[in-house]
């Protein structure tokens, strides 16, 4: 066999080529596993943090291959949206959607094409490199016409349902993108921020009067429509220094005049101020309307005056109230760029950001500035390229939720969660979300099949590609398209149904969560779209898990899936995000190359996935150790395997020693708790269990049983050694198969032998039918419990483990285990004897002390006195019986003192050592007489003989000549007094024993 680490997958799986295809004829035409992928962003290599991910789904898969169900291995790709054209934009060096037009929409599409299908390629050959067993040729992908016209009909679905309506609202916009975000965009995209916030004042017309107002955004004042109040608050007319008109602002916010503040002249209620009419803050064209005091019960007197600007171009509430109060027509000032439009003067073309000092200018020009300061806030930014977003009313298409809102709920409540809380998670969100805003102004994604008809006003929503061909006024254009994508599709022109005049599609393009959520319909065939289980990272519950739950309820009223399962975070060993960015960006090559992708994929599967995860050098050498654990457990096996060929697959084990069939016993619970485990979609379990079982191989059957291993000849007792062994070792390999399916293979091949098919074409486990009697899990536990104790009574004593004891005396009540498992307990703990004992007082000596409570009531100062006397007494044995007997107890110097008094306890008697745990009391006799200290030194002597062995790198079964020399009496004594032993015990053919000066020195030859 390779040398331990040179086992793990650095690039090398061990899996045949073929596998897939294998497993594919085994399994066909059996129940299904009906798996979904969440498609990878085909944008950028796989890092570290797609490894855990990749991990459990693979396994799950391979799992249900191994125990009789048909996978297809089917991964996905998500190959269109804002993402990929940030990307190329970067490349191609534009930097905005004037300069993507310039370069041609379709030169830009191809090169989006061209990105995700490099890196399609690129995570294919990634994923394999992580064993990731795939049908990649069938790998299914999000900018595929199937996909594209499967959306097509679920909004031409939505449409018949009355669900699909245009709407204006005021939407998170990003102005670099130059397209709005959605409410699912837009979670976790905050951070903290600096803007510069600013008081302006409005000149009340026809008074010496003007009213206070804050913002935040001082471009949107060019927007400004209304000034709020609250007419239940109390407002100040101040006289400041500053102006000579009075200044308005509300009584709890008066602190913001600063010095400025005069004094109060009077007082009056928000109601009053309602109606009054100001002049507008800056000079443009168009603010010259009339602008009034209105009343909002949503101003508070938290931040500002307590009066508010209201621009409802600019902001959700804004549009709110001035909906509710008929402003409209509403001034929009800032375009999909977010620069000021061509009719706003000295504004126009301006960013929100540059035109700032503009505006301070013109209000400072116009005495409408009071101050400004800086403002720390937490301000939302886009997500794809960090630019802060604005706020701006756009027109757009939605889905209404309101109507399949409870059906969603009832939808969601059939699917399982794991973690449960997922599911909470969704049931809030699915009550919280308001409607999905599904359009985007930008280029390359899914074409809307919307066409608005201009003459009649009906909208024409297009169900599929025939459907598309059959109303088109040239059919010959949608033969002629390469594929349904901008911006060959905008030339196609259809006949309206209503009126039958030409109609041109709209130019958005669909929310890159439609692709995604699609994948139920577009990539399973007919009547298979609901998932067994999907697993993707917990944050989906508001992306992937809500848009394909969302799209499958309106397509068929039920969920696409049955279970869904989560996984946390990736974190370094600090706590920090390995992201696909930044200077963390860790690919999958890298770590595969440094760790080995067996290493890595064990660590992933051992971690809890409701967690975040620590990732770092640590987390994987403690992987490493744990495969380690189960290769010495099989180098063991093949070891003595390799000498005896055991024909262990056809033997019928009989007559099976206590602890083979508690192995046996404690192979089956393995079998069966690990796949409840996966069954259950609890990976770490699995691990745990695993580690566990090779723990009570390696460290208690293993060690127990060695010398059956060594013996000459093939008995029926050597023969049950190996089977019970080999049917533990073999259940292994197969669990571990789906985490570790390279190492996996490498074990079986290597250990079962030639000619085998492949550890994938196994069979999952199932239980080994032996019959016992009793249960033998507990009792084991126990020994084990028993053997513990006495090990460390050795330690604790510093009696080395060689040196043999002649007994153990063991109380307990479980004498039954004792006696089955006696030679045992004899040989793990070196002694030539177990005795079992119903009390342990002849190994003791009782005692008394001071009851210092009692003592101390009656004897006042003189209990330290008393203790004195106990501890010098020669006479304690008297004491003790007087005590035993409930009488009086003589000292000298104090009159008799009552038992009460007194407290009895025990000590070791010497010659022995104790310990207790529970109801199990062990005591070792340590007297070591003469023959035990030669038999001692005899042992040490072996185990040096054994250690020379693996020096010079023997054979197990090569015979040896021994010469050693001593100075030492006793050693030489040893050595002749168990020389056959010695001999029998290292293999040798000749000893020769003589005495030297100096060292010992010990020396063997092959014979
Ligand atoms: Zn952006
Ligand atoms: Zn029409």
């Amino acid at each position: 066999m390779k040398k331990e680490t040179s086992v793990f997958n650095f690039g090398r799986n061990y899996e045949p080529v073929d596998i897939l295809a294998k497993v594919k004829v085994k399994n066909a035409g059996k129940p299904k596993f009906n798996f979904l992928d969440g498609p990878v962003t085909a944008n950028a290599p796989l890092c570290l943090h797609h490894g855990w991910g990749r991990t459990l789904k693979d396994a799950y898969n391979r799992y249900n291959s191994l125990i009789g169900k048909e996978v297809d291995y089917v991964w996905g790709f998500d190959a269109q949206g804002m993402w990929v054209e940030v990307e190329v934009e970067k490349l191609l060096g534009l930097n905005n959607k004037k300069e993507i037009a310039q370069y041609g929409v379709d030169k830009f599409t191809e090169k989006c094409i061209e990105r995700v299908n490099f890196f399609k390629n690129r995570q294919t050959e990634q994923s394999k490199l992580f064993e990731q067993l795939g049908d990649w040729e069938h790998s299914y992908i999000t900018n595929s016409d199937k996909n594209i016209t499967s959306i097509w009909h679920f909004l031409k679905v939505c449409n018949d349902k009355k669900m699909l309506k245009q709407s204006y609202k005021t939407m998170p916009w990003c102005p670099r993108c130059g397209t709005s975000l959605s409410e699912h965009e837009m979670s976790g995209s905050y951070k903290e921020r600096t803007h510069k916030a600013v008081f302006v004042k409005a000149k009340l017309i026809g008074r010496d009067e003007r009213i206070l107002v804050w913002t935040t955004t001082p471009w949107t004042l060019a927007a400004n429509m209304a000034i709020a109040i609250n007419p239940e608050f109390t407002y100040c007319k101040c006289q400041v220094k500053s102006d000579a008109n009075l200044l308005i602002v509300c009584e709890k916010q008066i602190k913001v005049l600063r010095d400025d503040l005069v004094k109060v002249v009077e007082k009056v209620k928000g109601s009053d101020l309602v109606g009054l009419t100001y002049e507008p803050f800056l000079p443009l064209q168009k603010q010259q309307f009339e602008h009034k005091i209105v009343p909002w019960d949503q101003v508070d007197e938290i931040d500002g005056s307590g009066a508010v600007h209201i621009a409802p171009g600019c902001g959700a509430e804004d549009f709110a109230l001035g909906t509710k109060l008929n402003m409209a027509p509403f001034i929009i000032p800032v375009g999909e760029n977010g620069a000021f439009y061509d009719d706003f003067e000295w504004l126009a073309g301006l960013s929100t950001v540059e035109c700032e000092p503009m505006v301070f200018d013109q209000l400072s020009k116009n005495n409408a500035l009071y101050y400004h300061h800086d403002y720390t806030h937490n301000y939302p930014f886009c997500w794809r390229c960090k630019t802060d977003v604005i706020f701006r009313l756009v027109a757009g298409y939605d889905i209404a939720t309101d109507g399949i809102r409870k059906d969603l709920l009832k939808a969601a409540d059939t699917v399982h969660w794991t973690p449960d809380f997922m599911g909470k998670s969704m049931r809030q969100w699915l009550t919280d979300m308001g409607d999905w805003n599904i359009s985007r102004r930008r280029f390359y994604g899914l074409p809307l099949p919307f066409y608005p008809c201009e003459k009649c006003g009906h909208l024409n929503v297009i169900d599929s590609k025939e459907e598309l061909r059959a109303r088109a006024i040239d059919p010959s254009k949608v033969d002629a398209l390469p594929h349904l994508h901008r911006p060959y599709i905008d030339e196609i022109q259809i006949t309206c149904e209503k009126c039958h005049a030409p109609v041109s599609r709209v130019t958005d393009v669909g929310d890159c969560w439609l692709d995604a959520g699609i994948a139920p319909f577009s990539t399973k065939p007919k009547g298979q779209f609901k998932a067994e289980m999907v697993l993707e990272m917990k944050e989906q519950i508001r992306l992937w898990f809500y848009a394909q739950l969302f799209m499958s309820v309106v397509l068929t009223g039920e969920a696409p899936y049955k279970n869904v399962v989560g996984y946390s975070t990736i974190v370094d060993e600090d706590g920090k995000k390995f992201s696909k960015t930044g200077p963390r960006k860790v690919y999958i090559e890298d770590v595969v190359k440094q760790y080995g992708a067996d290493v890595l994929r064990y660590a992933f599967a051992s971690a809890n996935p409701t967690l975040d995860m620590r990732f770092g050098d640590s987390i994987a050498e403690d992987a490493k150790r744990r495969l380690l654990a189960i290769w010495n457990a099989y180098v063991f096996y093949t070891t003595y395997a390799l000498v005896d060929h055991p024909d262990v697959k056809n033997y019928q084990p009989e007559n099976l020693t206590p602890i083979d069939a508690w192995l046996v016993q404690l192979t089956n619970q393995y079998i069966q708790a690990t796949r409840e485990a996966y069954d259950q979609f609890k990976i770490h379990q699995v691990v745990k269990l695993t580690d566990d079982f090779v723990e009570d191989i390696s460290n208690f059957y293993i060690r127990v049983n060695r010398r059956r291993y060594w013996k000459n000849g093939e008995d029926q007792d050597k023969m049950n050694a190996y089977w019970c062994l080999f049917q533990a070792l073999r259940s292994v390999v197969i669990v571990i198969t789906p985490l570790v399916p390279s190492y996996a293979q490498y074990l079986w091949q290597n250990c079962f032998g030639e000619g085998e098919e492949p550890v994938m074409l196994a069979n999952y486990p199932t239980q080994l039918k032996i019959k016992s009697k009793v249960n033998l899990l507990e009792p084991v536990n126990f020994v084990k419990k028993v053997i513990s104790l006495g090990l460390s009574l050795r330690a604790e004593n510093q009696i080395a483990i060689k040196q043999p004891l002649s007994k153990v005396y063991i109380k307990t009540n479980q004498v039954d285990t004792v006696t089955m498992f006696a030679a045992i307990i004899q040989d793990q703990l070196n002694v030539k004897q177990v005795e079992i004992v119903t009390d342990d007082e002849k190994f003791n000596v009782a005692y008394l002390t001071v009851n210092f409570k009692k003592a101390g009531a009656i004897l006042k100062n003189r209990v330290q006195e008393l203790k004195n006397a106990l501890q010098n007494s020669k006479q304690m044995t008297e004491y003790v019986a007087a005590f035993d007997a409930g009488e009086k107890i003589n000292i000298t110097g104090f009159d008799p003192l009552t038992p009460d008094l007194f407290e009895r306890k025990l000590a070791p008697r010497s010659g022995f050592v104790i310990t207790a745990a529970g109801d199990v009391t062990v005591v070792l006799d340590t007297q070591i007489t003469d023959d035990l200290m030669l038999e001692g030194i005899a042992r040490e002597l072996i185990r040096s003989i054994q250690l020379e062995r693996m020096n010079q790198k023997l054979n197990i079964t090569d015979r040896i000549i021994v010469d050693f020399k001593t100075a030492d009496k006793k050693t030489y004594a040893a050595a002749c007094a168990h020389q056959p032993r010695i001999m029998r015990e290292v293999l040798a053919t000749e000893m020769h024993v003589t005495e030297g000066t100096g060292e010992n020195e010990i020396h063997i030859r092959l014979a």
